[in-house]
């Protein structure tokens, strides 16, 4: 499939840097991606829920390890998944198709 997540700073497409895959349990996926133009990281959730499978696109500052330290630690839960799905509903990044 073709990847055609962008960077939500610059709009560069992530072709060269393929988004990492932070966590995965129970049907839901954290993926974090770095753009080789602007440098800026993005979290990419993505997770089964009464709505279907949805995915948000969100700018951060936090490097690939904290963030994997920031999940195991159970600091992130579904609910909060939902909660960033809602308040950014209107988002259209095209990050649904990267997997
Ligand atoms: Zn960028």
């Amino acid at each position: 499939m073709e990847n055609i997540a962008h960077c939500s700073t610059c709009g560069k497409k992530y072709a060269e840097t393929k988004p990492v895959i932070v966590e995965e349990d129970d049907g839901k996926t954290v993926l974090h991606a770095t753009c080789s133009e602007c440098k800026s990281t993005t979290l990419i959730f993505m997770a089964a829920t009464q709505f279907g499978v949805v995915s948000v696109g969100m700018t951060t500052d936090l490097a690939r390890n904290e963030v994997q330290t920031l999940f195991r630690g159970g600091a992130v839960s579904d609910d909060q998944v939902i909660e960033v799905y809602e308040f950014l509903k209107d988002f259209r990044g095209g990050v649904k198709d990267i997997i």
